[in-house]
Formats: structure tokens, sequence, C-alpha cells
């Protein structure tokens, strides 16, 4: 059955900014002040069809439906973990701008915990940067996602748990994708995620993560709206760096420091620097004293150590007592350290793990999931 039949060319409106909205409704000879109206009920009450827009009078509501579509992500699959996670498998439709794309699918992570969920959405799908310890890098980059299509992966999980859903939201743009490299529709989802008028979520409690692309590092300091910052640094030196993560070779360790040294921190923040622990090798106790070296010119930071997810990857997980020794060297040196343990591992959900795996997937990889 073909998921997303042939559609008539609408406008969208998910992914639209306030101001598009309201450009949209003047074009259509309505008051400006009817955008904003559909800006709120889109975002804020995720209010995802037409119909359900009862904020705006019913004979809009008609022409909106006919003339206008919000395309929501269908979705393949919802693998729950044991520990109350739900790892999403969305298809998404053909891009609309290029005919030769073909309906692609991308991984959006469901997570409660007490007083807050967290979300971690997708922001491409696939993966040109290749780090060696990530099972996302095996698809290649199949496209850039919209930000329609990057809002849905968040206002989708909100909408079904409502019920359930605690005070707090977090998002983290660490799924599939490098951020940066599809920098303006990631900001343009983000602006609407940090808009009161829009999903009303604070600064604080949205987080992208970079492989340490450094000019779109600098694009992001100076933008007047922006999320967390946080970089996936997972080696202590550039040879051990350029062998995991080959993006290196072109932004090495002292180019990627200089960019998060200079990078303006608002007064509650600091820049987070993840750690995946892959034992044997980036894990031992000089790998932690040269993390606190690199880290030393900068004014507030904190480590995420991550323990290694195991995959179809020729890596093992560190001991217990080699992270817990990595993360005392850090935290005696001032460095804060914090080990995060990944949630969703059962359904391959965790971090490093997003690549599509479920049974009827297109790129060769095999199911391991029921
Ligand atoms: Fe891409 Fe992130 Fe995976 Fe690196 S870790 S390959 S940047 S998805």
């Amino acid at each position: 059955m073909e998921l997303f039949p042939k559609r008539k060319r609408l406008m969208e409106l998910l992914g639209k900014s306030k101001e598009e909205l309201r450009e949209l409704c003047v074009a259509l000879g309505e008051p400006a002040y009817r955008g904003g109206q559909i800006y709120h009920a889109l975002y804020a009450e995720r209010k995802l069809e037409v119909a359900r827009m009862t904020n705006l009078p019913a004979a809009l509501r008609e022409r909106l439906s006919n003339e206008a579509r919000i395309t929501l992500p269908h979705v393949k699959q919802r693998f729950a973990s044991a520990d109350g996670s739900v790892r999403y498998l969305l298809a998404l439709p053909p891009a609309e701008d290029n005919a030769a794309t073909k309906e692609t699918s991308v991984e959006a992570v469901f997570m409660p915990s007490e007083g807050r969920q967290t979300i971690c959405i997708s922001t491409q799908a696939g993966c040109a940067v290749d780090c060696q310890f990530c099972l996302t890098a095996q698809l290649g980059l199949i496209r850039n996602l919209t930000a329609g299509e990057i809002l849905t992966q968040a206002l989708l999980p909100l909408e079904e748990h409502k019920a359930e859903l605690a005070p707090q939201t977090n998002i983290v743009l660490m799924g599939q994708g490098e951020p940066l490299l599809n920098f303006e529709p990631v900001m343009a989802a983000v602006r609407i995620m940090l808009d009161g008028e829009g999903m009303g979520i604070s600064p604080k409690h949205v987080t992208l993560s970079t492989s340490g692309i450094v000019p779109g590092i600098e694009r992001l300091a100076k933008e007047r709206v922006r999320p967390k910052l946080a970089i996936s640094l997972n080696a202590s030196h550039d040879e051990q760096r350029d062998a995991l993560m080959p993006i290196n070779k072109k932004y090495p360790l002292a180019v990627l420091m200089k960019a998060c040294k200079d990078y303006p921190l608002r007064t509650w923040e600091h820049l987070t620097f993840e750690y995946v622990m892959l034992g044997g090798v980036n894990d031992s106790a000089e790998d932690a004293r040269r993390v606190v070296k690199l880290l030393a010119p900068m004014k507030s930071v904190k480590v995420n150590l991550i323990p290694w997810n195991p995959g179809e990857l020729p890596y093992q997980e560190s001991s217990p007592e080699r992270i817990e020794e990595f993360r005392r060297i850090l935290v005696d040196r001032g460095v804060p350290a914090f080990v995060r343990y990944s949630r969703g591992r059962d359904v391959m959900a965790a971090c490093g793990q997003l690549a599509l795996l479920d049974s009827s997937t297109e790129t060769g990889l095999v199911s391991i999931i029921q």
C-alpha cells in the first residue's frame, strides 16, 4: 500500500513561522492575525488537523482544508522499552521540491521520567559525518529534513502522551543527523520550539548536539534565539579523534576547542561535552587527564560520560570501574562529570543506535528487535 499517495500541491502549514503564516493568510485575503491563530493552534495546542482549529471561523477552516495541508509522518512502528521509552519509526513523504527522493524514514525517541519527558529527534535522515561508533553513520546521508519534519517528531509524541505529560519537556537534537549541516531548517524549528507563543519550551531545555562543525558553531553563536549546545567529543587527542570521527581531520581539536572557548554562553549556561566510553579505545586514565587539559581554557563546562551502547559495531563497553575512574579524574581536577546511561537500549533507541532498525528497512540493516 502506498503510504503517501500522490498529493495535490497544497500549501504546507507545518514548519511555517508566525510571520509566514500571517503572510499566507494575507495572500488568501484573510486578516494577518489569523496567521497568529493558526500558529498558536499548531504549535501551542498541537492541533495537527485544520478541522480541530476551532479558534478559526468555520469558513476559513473549510478553505484551509481545501487549499492547505498539515503533513504528518506515518508512524510505521512504535518500539516500547521496558524503561518506558518509546522509539518511533516514522515514514516521511518524498521531499516535495525533489521528485527524485523517495519516501524515507527517521526516528524519534520519547523518554518519560520523574517530572519531565525528553524527546530525542532527528535533523537529517541518515548522516554523512561517519562517526565510527554510530550506527546511523552506516545509512549515509539520505536527505535533510524540513523544519516541519523536525517539529513533528516532537509534536506527535507529545500529543500521543498528552494524558500523562509531566510539566517539563526537554528536546534534544541528538537523533539521526548532524544538526549544524542542516542549519536553516533546524533553526527555523528551534525558533518555534523556543517561542512562548509556539511550543513555549525554555532554551534551558532544548539541546543541540554537534560532532564539531566549527563554521556551524560560529554561526549558532550569532543567533539571537538559540538552544543549548553540546559537543560530541569522544576522544582526547587528534589521532584518536581522527580515527573515531573523521570530521576531526577537517576541524581538528585545536580549532574546535577555540570555537568552544569563544562561544558566548548565557549567564545560566554551560557547554556540554559528550564522551562515549569505548572500552580500551578512549577510556584510559591518560585520556581523562588529556580531556581535563583540553577543557581547561573554557569557563563553564560539564562532561557527560556515555557508556557505549552495544550495536553491530566492533567496540566494547568500558567497565563500570573504568568509567568511574575516568569520572573521578575529571571531577578531582574541577571538571563536572556525570555518567549518563542511555534510555531505550533494549529497543535500539539509545545514543548511536538509531539506524532505522526494523524488519522492513531498505537500508540493508537487519532486524534485531521484536
Ligand atoms: Fe552523524 Fe551524530 Fe552519528 Fe556522528 S554520531 S555519524 S554526527 S548521527
